[in-house]
């Protein structure tokens, strides 16, 4: 029997982050681009990635992709930025640079589960503001919590998943004053969000930007940016792997942010795809669905366990369920958005569903 003792209690105690298989099914649940890359990007990429030097380590720092991204997505010049391996990885690194013994991480609750599960991991300790029942949250209530715990990090996704809503950002400003700790905006969503927060950035020292390439149609290269100011990423890059960024991902990023008008069809289409599928789904009785301000929708049903495996098993659609998952999300259903084609399916399948 090996032995587990070496194992401390707080992870042997640490339920493990599943992902639900998808093989064989239309995947409409983990928040991806629906489409494929086109044939001459997949080619002219080959030929580049078949250039690289995959005996030497890639460029640590990953300096001229950095250069392209601030580029690409006009960030402020006097804020620094680093790479991760998703921006999970960069939650793993706030989180560890901050792991101080008593060290609290704050979040509204629901929201994006490795907040929580990361910050456990490590032995801090997670406070879950509740959304209330509407999914939205209590202003108010948020603040004094902040003052009665005094977070280390506070984790505010803008726009939240997996509600899809974005948060007064009169509010995040709030929160940026009164917390003495580093408050993260996770802006994962921006390319489907109305706004985002970088102005505030350039305000207030204790804000960190963290994006991803994931939900605009490259989430298999792994790839994420933290934008923050200089002194917060010196301390930062002391826990970052020095190689964290392989060369395949920095030569793919660094292509592909030359082909940006591609990404922005595709998110296009995207949100013209969200706004004809929430239309139709708010016709349809006995189906709630919340506005949503990112690439997927989340809709309330009577029965969300029978909805879930109906669509997976007679349908071969496979969504979110969060049912079970907190009391505001009861009977509700995580949908990203997917092709015109897959959604029609979707159409097609939840009529049949919710008739029987
Ligand atoms: C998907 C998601 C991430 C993680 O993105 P990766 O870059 O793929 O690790 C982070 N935050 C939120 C809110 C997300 O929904």
């Amino acid at each position: 029997m090996a032995n587990l003792d070496v194992f401390s209690d707080n992870i042997k105690s640490i339920q493990p982050y599943k992902v639900q298989s998808s093989s064989g099914l239309i995947k409409l649940d983990a928040m991806e681009m629906p489409y494929r890359l086109p044939e001459e990007m997949r080619e002219a990429l080959g030929t580049i990635l078949s250039m690289g030097n995959l005996h030497r380590y890639p460029n640590s720092k990953s300096s001229s992709l950095i250069a392209k991204i601030k580029s690409t997505f006009q960030l402020p010049e006097q804020l620094d930025i680093m790479m991760g391996n998703g921006s999970d990885e960069l939650i793993q690194m706030i989180l560890m640079a901050t792991a101080k013994s008593g060290a609290k991480v704050m979040s509204p609750v629901p929201s994006f589960v490795m907040y929580k599960q990361t910050a456990e991991i490590l032995g801090m300790t997670f406070v879950g503001v509740d959304l209330e029942s509407d999914l939205s949250l209590d202003e108010a209530k948020f603040l004094s919590a902040i003052e009665e715990h005094q977070p280390a990090v506070i984790f505010l996704a803008y726009p939240n998943n997996p509600t899809g809503l974005l948060l007064d950002k009169g509010f995040v400003e709030k929160v940026l004053e009164k917390s003495s700790g580093l408050v993260v905006l996770d802006e994962a969503y921006t390319a489907y969000a109305s706004d985002n927060t970088v102005d505030l950035l350039e305000r207030f020292d204790n804000a960190v930007l963290i994006r991803t390439l994931s939900k605009i149609g490259l989430a298999g290269i792994r790839l994420g940016y933290l934008v923050a100011n200089p002194v917060i990423c010196e301390q930062l890059e002391k826990v970052r792997m020095p190689y964290n960024i392989n060369r395949l991902t920095q030569a793919t990023a660094r292509f592909m942010l030359d082909q940006m008008s591609y990404f922005n069809d595709c998110v296009r289409k995207v949100l013209a795809e969200k706004e004809q599928l929430f239309n139709w789904l708010s016709e349809q009785p006995g189906m709630t669905v919340l506005p949503s301000e990112t690439n997927f929708l989340l809709l309330k049903v009577a029965d969300a366990d029978r909805v879930f495996q109906a669509l997976r098993d007679e349908h071969k659609i496979l969504v979110k369920n969060l049912h079970n998952t907190h009391p505001v999300l009861e009977n509700t259903l995580r949908i990203t958005i997917g092709t015109e084609m897959e959604n029609r399916k979707l159409r097609q399948a939840l009529s049949q569903i919710v008739q029987v």
